[in-house]
């Protein structure tokens, strides 16, 4: 016959599975000698077998559970049922994986007309006995019966009223009494039997309750939600009763080993005296903090502090637990491992570590690298974000929250933002030429546009806040307000955006600011002693390649140099150069840009001293630097019949027609990357003189700066050839310019599929390879990623087509497969060659991983996500190593 039933003394912790998380945590207490009443449990695969049998009690069951009751009437001294020494007991569920709330719990089983009496004699107090017995009635026929539990408080109000009492602890023995009687009449009239008197019929009607509780409506939803399979089944426990509500030496509560919002080393938590559990859920009375029962019973609470200390060392990390105090002594009902904040984790991790708890190793492990990633930016406050109400939801593409005033225009954001306004970006979606109103901004908010839109990337380089393809909003940009279901904003108007979770709210909501605490800073640190893979940061702009640094990171694995052809004065460049009838008149505007260039490469070079920096030559499309096709359509016709001057509307037909002849039918794969680098070679080697020249001004300053030049979009290995011989060759002349050798790498971003498969042709001219993985995956699913993000992603996940998105999670069949073909193939040409990632996946935590895997040398993430890096990489290295153990 099948054990269906363990008594806690023959379980641990490790038989979780089978006696359900409950059964297993009281196991390994009654093992580990703390007080815990005694008692057994019903295995989950009693659950399983009684599903499989009908809902009907497996073989062998009902026996077991008689037989164990026997044992529990020896161990303890009662009798179930006896009228002079009643053994009373609860029967609660238990499944291997926490479901809070979700199962049912019923308390008092063997109370009846009978030992109601003897319990009332044997404890001297008979009100105590028939408050348990009135809650036993109210508890069976709500749970196991299904009778509206309306029905039962309705009259406990009515007693109350009839003796003028505030409160329930306040009835007299004589309404108590009166409510068994009324709530015996309610069983009856709602089932058509009384109220079952025998013990036995009490438990196996509570215990078959409790295995069908697996299969109600809530915790089947909530099994669903959590990804929790069907067919694990609950644990039921059976245990004696203790009591909280025996007289005001008794209580019961509910207590974490340290605080769980900041992690202090402190019990935390709160009871009730003088009453049962179920009091403290259903938040009738309004419990004490844990601290003042060290004067309401002293004893106990010394009892307290000392079995939290032991669990704390036995399971080697911070428990909540729930305890009841029967006349002075403690009794331990529940432990496991507490829920805890971001901060809070990070603490108590350290905390134990320097106690000796836990190695560094396993504190490392611990920290889940998306929480921790909250720490670093302004969060709404934890204490209100529950009660708000959002007006809209987007896309969460850059985390924290920022509070301001609305803002259409990118050039008023900019002179706002200078005078010290608060204020958030709206648009439809960014261009280039916002980015300076994006910088002026606290955050940023878009209509359109997927986890990688332009705004998306943008924000998360800067740091800033953004909500972004929000698409319930409507922008009207000529009224400068949005209007979001039945909700106008306007201009100047307050709101409040939530980058972590992508929801907006009206109006001004309180936040929190980030702390650097020392526990974050030693975590990292011992992180970093730890993992073997490098993290550099995607950074260029001289304030955020400071807080790269800043944050640890070794070095810029990507400075996007695009950026810096932005801001209102260099733009105007730019379109000189774009718009050059000749290759003198390029060569001019070039000249102005070249010197603003090299000055900001200069100072990332010299803030990056000693690490290196890789410099990318231009990448988007040149159209992106002019305004909007359709825009400048339309800016054409108003002019044209409303008015404009004839100066005006040739200035806007000559765009056009630039636009015309430049604009890509298909910009992602068109004119662009190493491209232009071939077809108008002045811009490349523009760029590469102006890097080149500031790293020998450096050097002859006595710095050491670490140059590399990356080209981006080969996929041909002659491209990667023909720009590396020109860049070889201005690195000649400004080395006899400047009369010096100067130390430079040359390298290609591999993010074109065909790059990937003649890896071994490319890695002859490439020092070093650094994968693009933003473009790679689109070119390996052949899925723009705007479009993407924008029209069908969410739609192929809800359908289970695929796991998550791609452009956020590095694709481990697909995209990863091509990074493992092109690191294999460009080492056997190139043994020395150097391989990191600088896609958006270098600050993913769970691609991180896959990088590992791979073997690259580095990860390179926008300097917000660095600590994350940090973090990811080490437990990737302590996965490894603890695999390479086993
Ligand atoms: C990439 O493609 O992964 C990349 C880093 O380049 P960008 O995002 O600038 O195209
Ligand atoms: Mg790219």
């Amino acid at each position: 016959m099948k054990k269906y039933i363990y008594f806690f003394e023959e379980g641990s912790i490790k038989m979780k599975n089978l006696l359900g998380g409950k059964g297993a945590g009281l196991a390994e207490m009654t093992r580990i000698g703390l007080p815990v009443p005694p008692g057994f449990t019903i295995t989950t695969e009693a659950c399983i077998d009684f599903f499989r049998n009908g809902n009907r009690f497996p073989e062998g069951l009902e026996e077991q559970v008689i037989e164990a009751m026997k044992k529990l009437e020896e161990k303890t001294g009662k009798r179930f049922g006896d009228k002079n020494n009643p053994l009373l007991v609860s029967v609660r569920s238990g499944a291997p994986v926490s479901m809070p709330g979700m199962m049912d719990t019923i308390l008092n089983v063997g109370l009846n007309d009978e030992t109601v009496e003897g319990l009332a004699k044997l404890t001297n107090n008979p009100r105590f006995a028939y408050d348990s017995y009135r809650r036993l009635i109210q508890m069976f026929g709500d749970i196991v019966d299904g009778i509206d539990r309306r029905l039962f408080e309705e009259e406990i109000e009515k007693i109350k009223r009839e003796e003028g009492v505030e409160s329930d602890a306040e009835i007299s023995l004589e309404g108590i009494k009166k409510l068994v009687g009324r709530f015996k009449e309610i069983y009856k009239r709602e089932t058509g039997r009384d109220f079952p008197q025998e013990p036995k019929e009490q438990l196996f009607r509570a215990i078959k309750r409790v295995f069908e509780s697996w299969n109600n409506e809530r915790a089947i939803k909530y099994r669903r939600i959590k990804g929790i399979p069907d067919d694990m089944g609950t644990a039921v426990n059976v245990q004696m009763m203790v009591f909280g509500n025996f007289g005001w030496d008794s209580a019961t509560g509910v207590a974490f080993t340290r605080n769980p919002a900041t992690g202090e080393k402190e019990l935390y938590g709160e009871y009730l005296p003088n009453a049962q559990g179920e009091d403290v859920v259903a938040g009738i009375r309004t419990p004490k903090p844990i601290s003042e029962l060290k004067n309401d019973i002293p004893e106990a609470y010394k009892q307290l502090v000392e079995v939290a200390e032991k669990l704390e060392r036995h399971f080697r990390d911070m428990q909540d637990i729930e305890f009841t105090i029967e006349r002075g002594k403690l009794y331990m009902l529940q432990t496991r491992t507490g829920q805890r904040t971001p901060r809070a984790a990070v603490k108590i991790a350290v905390d134990m570590v320097r106690e000796g708890i836990i190695t560094k190793e396993e504190a490392i492990m611990r920290i889940d690298p998306n929480q921790f990633e909250k720490l670093f930016h302004r969060q709404i406050d934890p204490k209100v974000k529950m009660d708000l109400k959002p007006i809209a939801k987007g896309l969460p593409a850059s985390p924290g929250a920022a509070v301001g005033k609305v803002v259409f225009k990118s050039d008023e954001a900019e002179v706002l933002g200078a005078n010290g306004e608060k204020i958030i970006l709206v648009r439809p979606e960014t261009t280039p030429e916002d980015v300076g109103g994006m910088a002026a901004a606290q955050g940023i908010l878009t209509s359109r546009g997927g986890m990688t839109s332009h705004a998306a990337v943008v924000a998360r380089g800067m740091g800033k806040p953004a909500v972004v393809g929000a698409e319930a909003i409507r922008i009207d940009l000529e009224k400068e307000l949005f209007e979001v279901n039945g909700v106008i904003v306007r201009k100047g108007d307050i709101i409040t955006i939530d980058g972590g979770d992508g929801t907006v709210y009206v109006g001004e909501v309180p936040l929190v600011e980030p702390e650097m605490t020392d526990e974050i800073r030693t975590l990292l640190q011992w992180a970093d002693e730890i993992r073997d893979l490098g993290v550099r940061a995607n950074a260029e702009l001289p304030n955020d390649v400071r807080k790269a640094r800043e944050f640890g990171a070794e070095g810029i694995g990507l400075a996007r140099t695009e950026h810096m052809f932005l801001g209102e004065d260099r733009v105007q460049i730019v379109r000189q150069m774009i718009l050059a009838k000749t290759k003198e008149e390029r060569t001019e505007a070039l000249e102005k840009l070249i010197p603003l260039q090299k000055g900001e490469f200069k100072e990332i070079l010299e803030i990056m001293d000693g690490y290196k920096v890789i410099i990318r030559l231009l990448d988007p499309p040149l159209h992106e630097f002019l305004p909007n096709y359709e825009e400048l359509l339309e800016k054409y016709y108003k002019l044209k019949y409303g008015g404009g001057s004839e100066e005006e509307i040739k200035e806007v037909e000559e765009l056009i027609n630039v636009l015309r002849r430049i604009r890509d039918a298909n910009p992602m794969m068109g004119f662009r990357v190493c491209r232009l680098g071939i077809v108008i070679p002045e811009i490349y080697d523009a760029q590469a003189k102006a890097a080149i020249e500031a790293a020998a001004e450096l050097i002859r300053e006595g710095k050491n700066p670490k140059l590399a030049i990356m080209i981006p979009g080969v996929s041909i290995a002659n491209e990667l050839k023909d720009i590396r011989e020109r860049i070889l060759r201005i690195k000649e002349e400004i080395e006899k310019k400047y009369n010096m050798e100067i130390p430079l790498e040359i390298g290609t971003m591999i993010e074109i599929p065909r790059a990937c498969i003649t890896a071994d042709e490319v890695a002859k001219y490439a020092d070093f390879f650094s994968f693009g993985t933003n473009d790679l995956t689109q070119m390996t699913f052949g899925m723009s990623r705007d479009d993407a993000e924008r029209s069908f992603i969410d739609a192929y996940i809800r359908k289970g087509i695929l796991e998550f998105n791609p452009f956020q999670s590095l694709d481990d069949k697909g995209v990863a497969e091509l990074m493992k073909i092109a690191i294999e193939k460009g080492k056997k040409t190139n043994p020395k060659l150097e391989v990191g990632i600088c896609g958006e996946h270098g600050g993913d935590p769970r691609s991180i991983k896959i990088c590992y895997k791979l073997g690259l040398d580095y990860v390179s993430a926008s300097p917000y996500r660095v600590p994350i890096a940090r973090l990811a990489a080490a437990q990737a290295t302590i996965e490894n190593k603890l695999k390479a153990e086993k």
